[in-house]
């Protein structure tokens, strides 16, 4: 609106400058070297407009020109951007078919078309470890993990380069990292639980299953167990470095919170033995021979007395501890262990009868065979035991439920395949039938074969 009054104001003044010239005309003369230009002043006011018209227009165009190649540039730039995506694309469906090559050549596009875009890199990563080239891959991870909008993605691809080159430590740096930038991500607390556990680096790996547990309703028994373990590891430290109190603390606790866990069992009675606490010592042994009975707490309890005769051993076995678990196998072994050191053969027998079960083990057969030579003397009798031991099952042991490790001793860590918490007692024969397999076996046996 405005700029049509413009105009018609503009009309109207050139009208009416024209209108007074020709009313008043003149002449002018110009003068320049040896030229001489003589004209009327309406041909001057003429020509300075068509000047000015000129110079708008060459003015408008030079802005044209300025702008142009932008808008050029635009459409180009447009072009490139989509081929970019349909790169990342294609790349994102090549590395989900496992297709390496056709990964790398879309890897290879994208960077040429989206060069630094965070999904380039992506890919180009993921098509780097396709390639088994993890030296790239690393590379393009880092570059990942220096841009704010893709660190936390960077940090991810660098702890899995980190674990599968095992460099812990690294990868633990990095999940620390991983866990300020994005507190209490699962993945990232689940990892640092696991590289804790693989460091010994117990504290964090207590912390970190608090964290991972913390507002669930119910803690479930595996998670009670493995902060049993962590806590006795933790106790185990303690002893060594001689922080007796500490030690005999977590000792306890590790009991409380698992206290079929046997290990614990035994070393809380040990140092509560050694810390000379008789009245306590006396309802631990019970509590924990009801929940715990096993060889190796049997032999702990044995020790709480120093320099007890057999016979006497015996005696307190049967009166203090066998009564809190009196039928439990391990008690029965126990009596009868107790029974043949103090040469009361008849309790002996008796308790290695109960113990055996159905199919007793090697070590059954070959206390009886003991029994029969220092009972009777009956050297006969013995060596027929002794053949039936080489033919009874093994005895039970720790054994690792992961490779199959067979170790007299309990380990938080399986020394063979470093599994945490993988060993149960039991005896070998038992689990390398797993039911399931039978199960499995026994229906493809039955099925009609064509
Ligand atoms: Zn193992």
């Amino acid at each position: 609106m405005l700029r049509t009054i413009i105009v018609f104001a503009l009309i109207v003044l050139i009208a009416t400058a024209a209108v007074w010239l020709s009313d008043y005309p003149g002449d002018v003369r110009l003068t320049w070297g040896g030229y001489v230009v003589e004209t009327s002043v309406v041909i001057v006011g003429a020509l300075a407009l068509v000047f000015a018209v000129v110079v708008a227009l060459l003015y408008r165009f030079w802005i044209w020109i300025k702008h142009g190649p932008g808008r050029i540039g635009a459409i180009f730039s447009d072009r490139k951007r989509n081929k970019g995506l349909e790169a990342i694309s294609n790349g994102m469906v090549a590395i989900a078919a496992g297709d390496a090559v056709e990964a790398r050549r879309q890897a290879v596009a994208a960077e040429k078309h989206l060069s630094g875009e965070p999904m380039t890199l992506l890919l180009a990563a993921q098509a780097a470890e396709l390639n088994d080239d993890n030296r790239a891959a690393s590379i393009y991870y880092d570059r990942m993990m220096k841009r704010e909008d893709t660190e936390f993605l960077g940090l991810r691809g660098l702890i899995n380069r980190a674990i599968t080159e095992g460099d812990l430590k690294k990868a633990q740096a990095l999940t620390k990292r991983a866990d300020e930038l994005r507190p209490g991500t699962a993945w990232v607390l689940k990892e640092q639980y696991e590289l804790a556990l693989k460091l010994r680096d117990w504290e964090t790996a207590d912390q970190t299953l608090s964290r991972m547990t913390r507002g669930k309703a119910s803690k479930g028994e595996a998670v009670r167990r493995a902060k049993a373990v962590i806590t006795y590891e933790q106790a185990l430290i303690a002893v060594k470095e001689k922080r007796d109190a500490d030690a005999l603390s977590l000792a306890e606790q590790a009991h409380e919170l698992d206290r079929g866990f046997v290990p614990a069992a035994a070393l809380v009675v040990k140092l509560t033995a050694d810390k000379g606490a008789s009245r306590k010592l006396h309802k631990l042994i019970a509590e924990t021979w009801e929940h715990a009975a096993h060889r190796d707490l049997a032999e702990v309890i044995r020790k709480t007395v120093a320099g007890e005769q057999p016979r006497d051993w015996f005696r307190r076995a049967k009166e203090t501890v066998a009564p809190h678990n009196p039928d439990h196998t391990e008690t029965h072994l126990m009596l009868a262990k107790a029974a043949l050191a103090s040469n009361d053969w008849g309790s002996a027998r008796e308790h290695l009868m109960k113990a055996g079960g159905e199919s007793p083990p090697a070590s059954i057969f070959r206390m009886l065979a003991e029994l029969e030579e220092k009972a009777n003397a009956d050297a006969f009798a013995a060596r027929e035991w002794i053949v039936k031991s080489s033919l009874a099952p093994q005895d039970p042991l720790w054994i690792c439920d992961s490779c199959g490790r067979q170790e007299e001793k309990w380990h938080a860590h399986c020394p063979a395949c470093d599994s945490f918490d993988s060993f149960t007692w039991r005896n070998v024969d038992r689990g390398s039938h797993d039911p399931e397999m039978i199960e499995a076996e026994i229906v493809r046996e039955i099925a009609p074969t064509n």
